[in-house]
C-alpha cells in the first residue's frame, strides 16, 4: 500500500522542509509507503529552491510539480492529484496548520472501515475573528439551500481518500474549480472527523475577505442555477406589480378623477428597476463567462518541470 501526500505551496519557503520533517516523525514505523507530492503554485520566494534541495536529498519519496504561474490551489490539488501514484491520496497544507499525524488516522479509519471511501476533517473550533465565522456559516446554508450537492458545514480539503476517488475528481475538467463542491458532488461515502487547526508556522494566509467572497460566489454560480430563477422571478414579480399599479392608477383617475402624481414614484420605480435589471444582467453575465472560460478548453495547469524520484533514479 502506499500514501500519496499532495501538498499545494504558494510562498512557502519556511514550512517546506518542516513540513516534510513532520511528515517523516508522523510516519515513522506504519508500516507502508509514502510520497509527498509538493505543488508548486509559482511562488515568488524562494519555495521552489527549497523544494529542489528536499527533492535531491530524498530523505522521503518526494515529487515536485513546479508550475509556470500562480494557478491558485485548486489547480494544485488537480496537479498533484494526476502525478500521484499512491492507492491512497491525501490533500494537506504546507504551512503546518493541518497536522500530518492525522493523516495516519485517516488511513487507519479507511483501512478498518471499508465502507468508507474518504476521511475529510473539518474544523471544530475556529480561531478566527466572529465576522468571518458568521459568513462562513451563512454560506454553507445559503449553498446547500440553492444546491443539489450538500457540502458539510466547515469540512476542509484536509482529506484521505481511495485511488477510486482520485479518478473520479481527475475526470471533472472544469476550468473554474472549487474543491468542496467537486468533494460532493462526486459522492463515496465520507467519515468526518473533528480537527483543530494549528496557527501557521510561518508566512501569511494567501485569503482576505475579497478572496474569500469570490470563492464564496465561485461555489454557488458552479453548483447551482438557482442565481438564474431568482432572475425570472424578480422580473415575474416586478412585472405583476407594475400591472396592478396600472389598474390602481387607471380606477383611480376614472374614480375619482385626481391626476396622476407622481415624479418621486417614477424616479424610485427607474432606479429600482434599473438595478434590478443590472442585478440580473450580472448573474447572467457570471455564468456566460466562465461558459467562456471553459469554451476555451484551457488546461487546468501548465507545469514547467515535474521531478519525480522514478526519473532521478534512472538518470542520476
Ligand atoms: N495555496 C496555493 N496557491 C494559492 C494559494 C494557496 O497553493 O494560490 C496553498 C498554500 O501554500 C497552502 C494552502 O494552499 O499550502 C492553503 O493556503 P493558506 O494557508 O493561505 O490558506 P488558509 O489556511 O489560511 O485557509
Ligand atoms: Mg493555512
Amino acid at each position: 500500500m502506499k500514501l500519496s501526500l499532495i501538498v499545494p505551496c504558494y510562498n512557502e519557503c519556511g514550512n517546506v522542509a518542516p513540513f516534510q520533517d513532520a511528515v517523516i516523525s508522523a510516519f515513522e514505523g506504519c508500516g507502508y509507503d509514502y510520497e509527498i507530492v509538493y505543488v508548486n503554485d509559482g511562488s515568488k520566494d524562494t519555495t521552489m529552491y527549497q523544494l529542489r534541495k528536499l527533492f535531491e536529498a530524498q530523505k522521503c519519496p518526494v515529487k515536485v510539480v513546479n508550475f509556470s504561474r500562480n494557478f491558485g490551489k485548486e489547480s494544485g490539488i488537480y496537479a498533484g492529484l494526476s502525478n500521484a501514484s499512491g492507492q491512497y491520496l491525501s490533500v494537506i497544507d504546507a504551512d503546518l496548520q493541518q497536522d500530518p499525524a492525522l493523516v495516519r488516522k485517516m488511513v487507519e479509519i479507511l483501512d478498518e472501515q471499508p465502507e468508507y471511501d474518504m476521511v475529510a476533517a473539518y474544523q471544530d473550533r475556529r480561531n478566527e475573528s466572529r465576522i468571518l465565522s458568521f459568513f462562513k456559516k451563512n454560506f454553507y446554508s445559503l449553498i446547500n439551500r440553492l444546491s443539489t450537492v450538500k457540502l458539510k458545514a466547515d469540512a476542509s480539503d484536509f482529506r484521505t481518500f481511495r485511488r477510486n476517488v482520485a479518478d473520479s475528481i481527475l475526470e471533472l475538467g472544469e476550468y473554474h474549480r472549487f474543491s468542496k463542491g467537486i468533494f460532493a458532488w462526486v459522492g463515496y461515502e465520507t467519515c468526518y472527523i473533528p480537527y483543530v487547526a494549528n496557527p501557521r508556522l510561518t508566512g501569511e494566509t494567501k485569503w482576505n475577505f475579497r478572496k474569500l467572497m469570490n470563492y464564496a460566489i465561485d461555489g454557488i454560480i458552479g453548483y447551482s442555477t438557482a442565481p438564474l430563477r431568482f432572475a425570472t422571478y424578480a422580473g415575474c414579480l416586478s412585472a405583476a406589480a407594475a400591472f396592478l399599479y396600472l389598474i390602481a392608477v387607471i380606477i383611480e383617475k376614472l374614480a375619482v378623477g385626481i391626476d396622476v402624481p407622481g415624479y418621486a414614484t417614477v424616479i424610485v420605480l427607474i432606479l429600482f428597476l434599473g438595478g434590478l435589471q443590472l442585478l440580473c444582467i450580472g448573474i447572467i453575465g457570471e455564468y456566460v463567462g466562465r461558459t467562456f472560460e471553459q469554451s476555451k478548453g484551457r488546461p487546468i495547469y501548465i507545469a514547467r518541470e515535474i521531478l519525480t524520484y522514478e526519473n532521478k533514479k534512472q538518470n542520476p
